[in-house]
């Protein structure tokens, strides 16, 4: 008899940075011929559909939406793409509804589902849906291994009792003391156990990071090549991973022709800043984007803005949210007038951005996808983390790898000043050969990492799905 082909359910969490390289598993998951449902919210299915198109996904993965539990109308709202501070409210809360529909979802599925690989951030319903159905849970982590050996410790740091942690209290990862990073303040870690976070969050995040010790294995989107110590946690080190819950690094999760040499592989509709970068010389341009929700305030913007007219250099900057209202009058009017810079009001093709030949530095939140599509092109950073675990992502970029340039804050008032703005632009653009030529190096090893994904991928699926196999035998031979 044939042997089915594993089906396999991809459920991210609903939010950009986590949907998207969600996308490109469940695409190289399609590539192993596995059977693939890349399930989200139906509000959200137009949207993926756009990205899995610009990233060129394989055609053969399913697509299934939950339509039960919706944000309102209000909280939908999105500027061009990007999300919402309401959406994200909506977002980042326990929706035990959404497991009740996907357990319709994965009952009704033919062939049957062998596996559900889900974010992180949905472990505390995901996991109980797995148990009741008798099948493997993967745990996809969208973020760095730093950041996943944190929240895999968190269940030890809450045993200790050292949870809520104090702002600024210093956060030793066991295993991770000898790349220059640990101890990490505890808002570069994951700022959700912050004393000063409201307890709802706390609660959401501690708990989802208990739930995942529970899992049949965890995928992370990261590479050894620049996270080994912290690879090497989370497999090995008790203290981290007491369940020893079978761990594989898959990053850079980005589609194939990101690799090649002169093209990324969106497929968006000719757009105004590609023709604009066209323009411009070699390495000349800042590319400035927040990611999918992160907004500075007026404030800072105006530094900002201020410190980039003053540094004189080219510019490509995403506005959304209302950002460009916050601007300084008149600078994007001289901008436009001497031809120097370009806001994109819309979501942007960042892959071809980055991939473009004119862009030679990325003014970025640190969010981890954006981190690993600059790193993954070879171009250096400036690094304004927000929130989240984006400042220990802004450690590894700059302490670490040594590819970006940090900015640091203004002790008054928490400002970055615009002369810090000024020289961060200049020493990218003008002065930045040894950031360059050790992002080349970083290049490299991305794209070396990016080879054996799918070979890893595999096998770890391969591994949760015998072992799942061996278990239900063993629990046959018991019942009977
Ligand atoms: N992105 C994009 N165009 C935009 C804004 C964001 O293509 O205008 C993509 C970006 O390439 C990345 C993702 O959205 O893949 C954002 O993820 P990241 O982890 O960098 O930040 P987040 O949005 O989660 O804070």
């Amino acid at each position: 008899m044939e042997e089915e082909v594993p089906h396999l359910m991809v459920v991210p969490y609903s939010a950009q940075g986590h949907m998207i390289p969600a996308l490109v598993l469940a695409s190289r998951l399609a590539g192993l011929d596995f059977e693939v449902s890349y399930v989200c919210h139906d509000f959200r299915l137009e949207q993926v559909k756009r990205e899995a198109k610009a990233r060129a996904c394989n055609p053969h993965i399913k697509f299934q939406t939950l339509k039960k539990n919706f944000p309102s109308k209000e909280q939908q709202e999105s500027s061009s793409g990007h999300d919402s501070m309401e959406l994200m409210g909506w977002a980042f809360g326990f929706h035990p509804e959404d497991g009740v529909e996907l357990k319709e979802l994965i009952s009704a599925a033919n062939p049957p589902i062998s596996c559900i690989i889900t974010d992180n951030l949905l472990a505390s319903w995901a996991q109980d849906v797995a148990d009741e159905l008798n099948i493997p849970r993967i745990i996809f982590y969208p973020s760095p291994g730093m950041a996943l050996a944190f929240h895999f410790y968190v269940k030890n740091m809450l045993h200790q009792n050292k949870l809520p942690v104090r702002v600024q209290e210093l956060v030793r990862i066991p295993g991770i003391d000898s790349a220059g990073l640990s101890p990490l303040s505890s808002d570069q870690v994951i700022d959700l156990i912050l004393e000063t976070v409201p307890k709802v969050m706390r609660d959401f995040y501690v708990t989802n990071a208990v739930r995942d010790h529970e899992a049949a294995g965890v995928m992370c989107n990261t590479f050894a090549a620049i996270e080994e110590e912290a690879c090497i946690a989370v497999s090995e080190n008790p203290q981290i991973n007491p369940n020893k819950v079978p761990f594989v690094d898959i990053g850079p999760l980005l589609p194939d022709s990101y690799f090649a040499e002169d093209n990324a592989c969106e497929d968006y509709d000719k757009v105004e800043c590609l023709a604009w970068l066209d323009e411009q010389p070699t390495a000349s341009v800042v590319y400035i984007s927040f990611g999918s929700f992160a907004r500075a305030n007026r404030k800072q913007i105006e530094e900002l803005a201020l410190g980039l007219e003053a540094s004189e250099k080219r510019f490509l900057w995403v506005l959304h949210n209302g950002a460009e209202e916050l601007l300084p009058e008149g600078f994007l009017e001289r901008a436009t007038t001497n031809k120097t810079g370009m806001a994109v009001r819309k979501w942007a093709p960042q892959l071809l951005v980055l991939s473009h030949r004119a862009v030679g530095g990325f003014m970025t939140h640190c969010g981890w996808n954006s981190t690993m599509e600059s790193l993954s092109r070879g171009v250096p950073m400036i690094t304004m983390p927000f929130y989240g675990e984006q400042r220990g992502n802004a450690r590894i970029i700059v302490e670490h790898l040594g590819i970006g340039v940090g900015l640091a804050k203004d002790g008054k008032d928490g400002l970055i000043t615009r002369i810090a703005f000024e020289q961060a632009f200049r020493a990218v653009i003008d002065e930045g050969e040894l950031v360059r030529s050790k992002a080349a190096q970083v290049k490299q090893a991305a794209r070396a990492a990016f080879k054996v994904s799918p070979r890893k991928i595999k096998d770890l699926i391969n591994k949760v799905l015998e072992s799942n196999r061996s278990r239900q035998t063993g629990l046959q031979f018991k019942f009977f």
